[in-house]
């Protein structure tokens, strides 16, 4: 399972034989993902079916997971996210037109010259599955969410005091 994989395969070679890939990619080689991340080390852990459907579809099946280490937005500490996403690809040959004959549960992956890049594909992939705007859970985080609304707010402490009251009244109520 640790092997690691081809760079480059031939997708329709592949499909043919139904041939299954399994093993793993590394990080460092994604340039485009590698500013996203706090540490570009460690690999992804990729496992691919190759094969042709009933409709004469060529397809990619399979799934990949990763430990990543983003970089957290609030405190901007590293932040391991542990991905896992399936994929479902159906190969279009060169022009991307033909990408709208594909049945709707495949999203399309246009195939040029024969070769497929594998560490462009799961870099891709990876890049549409990470989150926006990373953050740890609250309680993991450097930055605490009562630390960034405590530091500015000792002028409107007064304005929160009837809330206090509030849920003090609350608590008394569910006693
Ligand atoms: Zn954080």
């Amino acid at each position: 399972m640790s092997n690691p994989l081809p760079k480059t395969v031939d997708p329709y070679r592949l499909a043919g034989t139904g041939a299954e890939l399994r093993g793993r990619l590394p990080l460092a080689a994604m340039k485009r993902l590698a500013s996203r991340l706090a540490v570009a080390e460690g690999e992804v852990d990729v496992s691919l079916a190759f094969g042709i459907d009933a409709d004469h579809t060529r397809y990619i099946r399979g799934s990949y997971s990763a430990a990543l280490q983003l970089v957290c937005q609030r405190c901007m500490e590293a932040m391991v996210f542990p991905l896992r996403q399936t994929v479902r690809l159906g190969m279009v040959t060169g022009e991307a037109g033909k990408a709208d004959l594909l049945p709707g549960h495949y999203e399309p992956l246009i195939i040029e010259e024969d070769s497929l890049n594998l560490v462009e594909l799961v870099e891709d992939e990876i890049l549409l599955a990470l989150p926006i705007v990373p953050m740890h859970d609250q309680k993991a985080c450097a930055i605490s969410l009562e630390s960034l609304c405590d530091a500015p707010a000792t002028a409107a402490a007064e304005t929160h005091k009837p809330f206090a009251k509030l849920s003090g009244m609350i608590k008394a109520q569910n006693k």
